[in-house]
């Protein structure tokens, strides 16, 4: 039965990356709703594996990734559906935000990347889809918006990319906005603003999904929190529960190296996701570890419309 609350359903989604022979268990079997009207946050250290999920959903992955399970949007499995059909999906129902320099093509003006869905997929003209551009950009702040719009990405700086990454996921409505990263590398300033502008785009879209490490913007942004560990989902909570009494031994630890919180370091180091550890992944760096966490991996427990991934909690 598909929870009729949720727009998007994950159900055991595995990603393997095979690296010339050697496979590299990137998700783990992931199961996950996302539910209508609210605003995922999916929290995680670097290789946790929580931008290759979003990927996964939305057919970023390169050739050498293998992805197993099924994701269900309105109730039809797109990880099936061929690629013509997904396109469209893409272009009305999902947009994303995505991550970084790389995102956007060198050789496209930055008007033409900002209304590419606009234009493509809700009949707008040329002329259109300059001016939404170039509208868009004065809202999000940038000083001479058109001179912009009509620029690459190579004669903008940092800030105003970002900007322009930011318009280009928000150009037109759509069911799900996908976020990857939005602050990463912004200064305070320029964070203010793109949490005010997830804010004000919410009434835009149904539901929206943001990969972040910065757990003071998922604060602000954010309806539930999920927390990527070593490929495991290892706790979904609402925010308020994440953020005053998280249940999973890593949620602890994240928050306490929080510089509010203490900025005490999660002792020891990220896993490998080559040679994983045995067990429950988080054992080499957790105070509550016995010998069953080494040897077994938990099973997710359900509680109060959450679940913990933790032999703490789990009666399995
Ligand atoms: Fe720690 Fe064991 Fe829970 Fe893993 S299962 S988080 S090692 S207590």
């Amino acid at each position: 039965m598909h929870d009729s609350r949720a727009l998007l359903e994950y159900n055991g989604i595995e990603v393997t990356f095979d690296m010339g022979g050697l496979k590299v268990n990137a998700l783990r079997g992931i199961d996950l709703e996302v539910y209508r009207g609210e605003v995922l946050g999916i929290v995680g250290e670097s290789g946790s594996g929580k931008t290759v999920l979003l990927q996964a959903t939305l057919r970023l992955l390169p050739e050498n990734a293998k992805v197993r399970g099924r994701i269900f949007y309105n109730g039809l499995n797109i990880l099936n559906i061929k690629e013509r059909e997904f396109k469209k999906i893409l272009g009305r129902s999902f947009s994303i935000i995505p991550q970084g320099f790389g995102s956007l093509n060198p050789c496209i003006r930055n008007w033409v990347q900002i209304s590419e869905r606009p234009m493509e997929h809700f009949g707008k003209s040329k002329e259109e889809g300059y001016n939404m551009a170039s509208d868009l950009l004065g809202k999000l702040g940038v000083k001479n918006p058109s001179k912009v719009a009509q620029i690459y990405r190579h004669q903008i700086s940092g800030g105003t990319l970002q900007r322009v990454l930011v318009a280009m996921g928000t150009s037109a409505p759509s069911k799900i906005l996908f976020v990857d990263e939005p602050t990463k590398g912004l200064d305070e300033r320029m964070k203010r603003l793109v949490i005010e502008l997830i804010k004000i785009s919410r009434k835009n879209f149904e539901s929206m999904i943001i990969v972040s490490h910065d757990l003071n913007f998922l604060k602000e942004v954010s309806d539930r929190i999920c927390v990527l560990y070593c490929g495991d989902l290892v706790e979904v909570c609402y925010k308020r529960e994440f953020f005053e009494s998280p249940r999973h031994p890593y949620s602890q630890a994240l928050l306490l190296s929080l510089p509010s919180r203490g900025l005490l370091p999660i002792p020891g180091e990220s896993p490998s996701m080559v040679t994983p550890p045995s067990g429950c992944s988080f054992h080499p760096r957790c105070k509550h570890s016995t010998t069953v966490c080494e040897s077994r991996r938990p099973l997710p427990f359900l509680i109060d419309g959450g679940m913990v991934r933790c032999h703490l909690y789990a009666r399995d």
